[in-house]
């Protein structure tokens, strides 16, 4: 499929991505740049890392919750759990959230799990009855 790319506009032959090969060369390069630079600098804001690196803002926040960027957000650009709002470093919710969340599963997957046995037991009981 042709289309066009995202970013130069250039006409590219389109297979997953909507920017073209050139561009995505650019992006990876842009995104090892400023991992490089986290590494080197790991205390270092989100606005010094635009500085030094060029990347758009949108970009880095995109890598955070991607979880490609090792980096903490913090004032009006934090992300914060969905949940209960504590500032977090990547994802959508919190350690604890994320926690307590497998935990409902878990203790919604055992009572689905009680029940069916409660079901089975009841139908083999009746079988049985049954039978006599
Ligand atoms: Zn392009
Ligand atoms: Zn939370």
């Amino acid at each position: 499929m042709v289309a066009n790319c995202l970013k130069c506009r250039k006409i590219f032959n389109k297979i997953k991505s909507p920017i073209c090969p050139e561009c995505q060369k650019k992006e990876e390069e842009l995104f090892d740049a400023v991992r490089l630079f986290i590494k080197e600098n790991p205390n270092t804001s989100m606005e010094e890392v635009i500085e030094e690196t060029g990347v758009t803002k949108k970009k880095i926040i995109k890598w955070i919750k991607e979880k490609k960027l090792d980096l903490v957000l913090t004032g009006e650009n934090a992300i914060r759990c969905s949940k209960c709002g504590v500032v977090i470093s990547s994802g959508n919710i919190c350690e604890k959230c994320s926690k307590s969340f497998i935990d409902t599963v878990n203790s919604l997957q055992s009572k689905v799990v009680v029940e069916k046995e409660k079901r089975l037991s009841h139908a083999m009981e009746t079988a049985k009855r049954r039978r006599k």
